[in-house]
């Protein structure tokens, strides 16, 4: 994978910060969202592959970063974005609170996990579709859970919880499984482990195997790279976090900006879902919607020291992002 943006040396770099910030619910089977804060010539970037991510993978996210640190961002064609409010799996009680509480018109709601009665989600999806009223979007997630007969089933249960879904992202693993998916049911199929973890992303819309894009930056190797993928997908693309603090999802905002469709509210409205940020401007969605940055955010120094982590983690990202910049092709 080709990684963009000015290669930046590490001794480059004027602050390296290792961060942990606690996540509200369990996420991807993380409690605590960790990562490493840099700051380059031009401004800071985030580094923050997930665990299960090995390092050449992980080069595409440190790629995102250095891009920001660079001050390298195309220029937005919009000065703010809507989102969706994300329901992780809880009562029905609580997915309600948070899609009425959220003050988003879209919902994404979390479903398919695994060990959890399939009614569950029915009723989480009912549940949201009450707290939004009939002119919310209800979306859901399912991570790739499903084989394609369960796909079907569920998405028809769930559109007829849902009284209409917006889209279902990823119910089954491959591209191929998407596609039977897709001549099967009415609802709309969104791409997102397909496009992240592909080789060529591409493959997703040539196949017919979807009819929307999730497009993350940092899996993709920064905001210029994440927007040819966009534009040569020839789908309609949502963008999503990867759970970031603000300083990282300033770069997703930068790609929402810049597209030059935004049909569907993006997945960005994410930091609530963490304890804290390390930014006291913390990129919390207003009204359902967020602001498109210039610039990524300037960490606030007691913010970053009252999140960093104990010597170990600390040593353990240093460590990391010292493997992963080895692997970065030479600029
Ligand atoms: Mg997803």
């Amino acid at each position: 994978m080709d990684a963009t943006g000015a290669r930046i040396e590490l001794t480059d770099l004027d602050a390296v910060r290792v961060y942990g910030l606690p996540m509200r619910n369990r996420f991807r089977g993380i409690t605590v969202r960790q990562g490493v804060l840099l700051r380059g010539p031009a401004g800071w970037g985030e580094f923050c592959p997930f665990d299960d991510y090995g390092d050449a993978e992980s080069v595409p996210w440190l790629a995102t970063a250095l891009e920001a640190c660079a001050g390298d961002w195309p220029e937005p064609v919009r000065d703010s974005v809507p989102v969706n409010c994300t329901v992780p799996v809880v009562t029905p009680e609580k997915a309600h609170e948070i899609a009425a509480g959220s003050g988003c018109a879209t919902a994404k709601v979390k479903v398919a996990e695994s060990g959890r009665p399939p009614g569950e989600d029915v009723e989480r999806v009912a549940a949201v579709r009450d707290a939004l009223g009939p002119g919310g979007a209800v979306r859901v997630d399912a991570n790739a859970a499903w084989d394609v007969d369960t796909a079907v089933a569920r998405i028809r249960e769930l559109d007829r919880a849902a009284g209409g879904l917006e889209y279902v992202e990823q119910p089954c693993p491959s591209v191929d499984e998407l596609a039977a998916v897709r001549r099967r049911v009415e609802v709309r199929i969104a791409a997102d482990e397909s496009i992240r973890r592909a080789e060529d992303p591409m493959r997703v819309a040539v196949a017919g195997a979807a009819d929307v894009a999730v497009i993350k930056v940092s899996p993709l190797g920064g905001v210029r790279r994440a927007l040819r993928v966009a534009e040569a997908s020839g789908l309609p693309c949502v963008v999503s976090s990867a759970v970031e603090s603000s300083v990282g999802l300033a770069a997703q905002l930068a790609l929402a900006g810049a597209l030059p469709e935004l049909p569907f509210a993006c997945g960005l409205g994410t930091i609530t879902l963490l304890e804290g940020d390390v930014v006291a401007d913390s990129l919390v969605p207003s009204g359902g919607r967020l602001p498109v940055p210039r610039r990524p955010p300037e960490p606030t120094p007691a913010l970053v020291a009252a999140a960093t982590p104990p010597a170990d983690v600390q040593r353990r990202w240093l460590d990391r992002l010292r493997r992963v910049h080895a692997l970065l092709p030479a600029g």
